[in-house]
């Protein structure tokens, strides 16, 4: 499909992607919407920045739109992904849209939600918790809602809403279409996708186990105490937006005031932060008003803004799928980026399990110092510097 027009959609709905400047369809898309609109079920993996969001919200929208009845549902594990999807969905849907809509969100006050709820909304995105919330006192119905989406499925089960989701399906017709979208798929996604999905088309864009292949990455060995010199000498060699990534919310305030009071403008954002406080955040990194984010793995799940250049991993993801996640923070819809990692004496398994998700062949093959097979061990002149990987140039 060259362009958005094969698909038939309704005027309205192009009208909005000829705003939003959507003309071509990325590959998930082109694979997603006539599924979708086919009344089909999927089970969708792919990369982050591939346009996922829009794969399915353009056949959620055009559903809306030509049906006068029905309701949809999405479910995403963070309320900054939530907020993302919402924000595309309002794009889509157009200013004057008379569909109302309704983001249901753990953190933020009940009254403007029973509000938006008590309008009868078409639309809901929201996270598991809090649509379980409402549900259980009876403020949401969903005996209407023939369309639900769940993003970012395999996050949603590690942070444990396998229990909400279960509970949230109850509630909805058994009539209904699922599109479900992975990044990766362990053997809890296939279950749920064998127990809920109704033969599903399987789609799937790139590996899902590989980075990007449009961002460059290095390996730093280093002694876990010269860490934060190290960050600095990388901010100060490096030009645009940073996104650093850190284990703990702790840390993340502690490193963002040391940046700041080492002349770097500088914000964390975590999960403890009251939802205000993290939408000021999000709201200014993207203005470019501060060049640093020093992020922890939850809160920045998703997060799509075009302009981060680098990501470093000052500290390694618990989760070695995390890896894959952080490194789609940057070189979104096809642009470059680069990354690199931190690795000291005591990350020597968080890395090995890195690599092997990477590369699973390699590092069978090599045993446990295995390095990607693309490895070309380069020492630059820090001495301890490896670029490990470098991918071609490639259109996400
Ligand atoms: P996503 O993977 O959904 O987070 O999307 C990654 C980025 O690609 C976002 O900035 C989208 O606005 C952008 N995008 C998605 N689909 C298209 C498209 N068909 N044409 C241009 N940009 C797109």
């Amino acid at each position: 499909m060259k362009n958005f027009e094969g698909f038939g959609l309704n005027h309205a709905l192009s009208k909005s992607l000829e705003h939003m400047k959507y003309t071509t369809p990325t590959p998930i898309q082109a694979q997603a919407i006539p599924f979708a609109l086919g009344g089909h079920d999927i089970m969708g993996t792919a990369q982050t920045g591939t346009g996922k969001t829009a794969a399915f919200a353009i056949p959620l929208v055009e559903k809306l739109l030509s049906n006068p009845r029905g309701s949809a549902l999405v479910l995403t594990p963070t309320r900054e992904l939530g907020k993302q999807i919402m924000d595309i969905m309002h794009q889509l849907l157009g200013p004057k849209s008379p569909i109302k809509t309704a983001f249901i969100i753990g953190g933020e006050p009940m009254g403007k939600q029973l509000r938006q709820l008590r309008a009868r909304p078409r639309l809901i995105v929201g996270t598991p918790g809090r649509i379980n919330d409402h549900l259980e006192r009876g403020s949401m119905m969903l005996h209407d809602t023939h369309f639900l989406v769940l993003d970012e499925t395999d996050r949603m089960l590690d942070m444990g809403f396998s229990v909400q989701l279960e509970r949230i399906f109850k509630y909805m017709p058994d009539k209904r279409q699922t599109l479900m979208f992975s990044a990766t798929l362990p053997n809890n996604i296939l279950k749920l996708s064998e127990k809920y999905l109704n033969n599903p088309k399987r789609i799937a864009v790139g590996e899902t186990n590989v980075v990007a292949t449009n961002i460059k990455q290095d390996v730093i060995r280093i002694e876990q105490d010269k860490k934060y010199n190290e960050l600095m000498s990388q901010l100060y060699e490096r030009n645009g937006s940073v996104i650093v990534f850190v284990k703990t919310k702790y840390n993340a305030d502690k490193m963002a005031k040391n940046l700041r009071r080492d002349g770097f403008t500088s914000e964390a954002l975590h999960g403890d932060l009251r939802q205000n406080k993290r939408d000021k955040v999000m709201q200014n990194f993207r203005k470019m008003n501060f060049r640093v984010l020093i992020a922890t793995d939850i809160a920045a799940r998703g997060l799509d803004v075009p302009h981060i250049e680098h990501v470093i991993n000052y500290d390694l993801p618990q989760v070695a799928e995390d890896f894959i996640h952080r490194m789609g923070r940057t070189a979104r819809a096809g642009a470059e980026g680069s990354a690199v990692s931190f690795v000291s004496n005591q990350d020597g398994r968080k890395w090995h399990a890195i690599e092997r998700l990477l590369n699973p062949q390699a590092a069978n093959d090599k045993g446990s110092h295995a390095r990607p097979a693309r490895n070309n061990q380069n020492r630059n002149r820090s001495g301890g510097k490896k670029r490990f990987y470098r991918g071609k140039k490639k259109a996400a």
